[in-house]
C-alpha cells in the first residue's frame, strides 16, 4: 500500500471504525481511535475518564488539550513506528494544527486523509443499531451487520455485547452538530495539503472497503 500514515475522518456512525479496523487487520498498521481510548479511560475510572464522561454523554467534544496529549503519548509508542490509522482524530482545527507540529517534530509525514462521506439522514439509524463484542471489540449492526449466529460473536465466539451510552438518537443530534461545526472545517485544511480523498460511505461495508483499497492503491 502506498503510505501507512493515514487519517480516517467522517461523521459519527459513518463507518470510520469499521474501515479502520479492516485496514489494521489487512496491513498491520495500528488503529488509534481516540473514542476507544476515552472509553477505556472512563471504564478504568482514571482522572481523564472522569473528566471526559460528562462531555461524551452530552455528545460534545473533549478538550483539545487532553486529546492532543493523549495522542502525542500514544503515537510515540513502538507499535506506531510501522504506521498508524488515526480514527476520530483530529476533530478540530486546533487538533489538526497540533498534529502537524507533532509529526513535523518527529520527521513524519501523513500519506492520506480519507473522508468517509455519509448523509446525515442515514446516521441516526447507523448509530442506534450499533453494538460491539465485549470480548474482542468486533463491531456489529442490528440491520447492516448482523451476527451470523444469534447471541454469538462471529469472530471470537463471545456472548456478551455492548451498546455505547452515547449511541442514543438525542445524543447523535449533538454529535452531528459538533461534526458540522468543528470537524468539517478540517477538510479544506487537508485539501490544501493535497492529502484529502473523499469516498462515498453510503454503500455496503464491503463496497466501501474495496473503494478504500483502490483509493489507497493497496
Ligand atoms: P464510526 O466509527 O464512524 O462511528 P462505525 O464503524 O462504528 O462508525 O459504524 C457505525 C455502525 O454502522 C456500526 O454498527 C457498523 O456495523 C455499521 N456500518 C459501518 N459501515 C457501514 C456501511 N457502509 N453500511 C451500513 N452499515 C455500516
Ligand atoms: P463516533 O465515531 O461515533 O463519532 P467516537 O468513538 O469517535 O464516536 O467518539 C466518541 C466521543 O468521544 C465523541 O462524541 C467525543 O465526545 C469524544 N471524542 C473522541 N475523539 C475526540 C477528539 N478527537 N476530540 C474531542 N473529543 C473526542
Ligand atoms: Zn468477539
Amino acid at each position: 500500500m502506498a503510505g501507512k500514515r493515514l487519517i480516517v475522518m467522517g461523521p459519527p456512525g459513518g463507518g470510520k471504525g469499521t474501515q479502520a479496523k479492516r485496514l489494521q487487520d489487512r496491513y498491520g498498521i495500528v488503529q488509534l481511535s481516540t473514542g476507544d481510548m476515552l472509553r477505556a479511560a472512563v471504564k478504568a475510572g482514571t482522572a481523564l475518564g472522569k473528566q471526559a464522561k460528562t462531555v461524551m454523554d452530552a455528545g460534545k467534544l473533549v478538550s483539545d488539550e487532553l486529546i492532543v496529549a493523549m495522542i502525542a503519548e500514544r503515537i510515540s509508542e513502538a507499535d506506531c513506528a510501522n504506521g498508524f490509522i488515526l480514527d476520530g482524530f483530529p476533530r478540530t482545527v486546533l487538533q489538526a494544527e497540533s498534529l502537524d507540529k507533532l509529526l513535523k517534530s518527529k520527521g513524519i509525514k501523513l500519506d492520506s486523509v480519507i473522508e468517509v462521506a455519509v448523509p446525515d439522514a442515514r446516521l441516526i439509524e447507523r448509530v442506534t443499531g450499533r453494538f460491539t463484542c465485549a470480548k474482542c471489540g468486533e463491531g456489529y449492526h442490528d440491520k447492516f451487520k448482523q451476527l451470523r449466529k444469534a447471541g454469538v460473536c462471529d469472530t471470537c465466539g463471545g456472548t456478551e455485547f455492548i451498546r455505547r451510552a452515547d449511541d442514543k438518537a438525542e445524543t447523535v443530534v449533538a454529535r452531528l452538530k459538533a461534526y458540522h461545526d468543528q470537524t468539517a472545517p478540517l477538510m479544506p485544511h487537508y485539501e490544501r495539503q493535497g492529502l484529502l480523498k473523499v469516498i462515498d460511505g453510503d454503500r455496503d461495508i464491503n463496497v466501501v472497503a474495496a473503494e478504500l483499497e483502490r483509493v489507497l492503491g493497496a
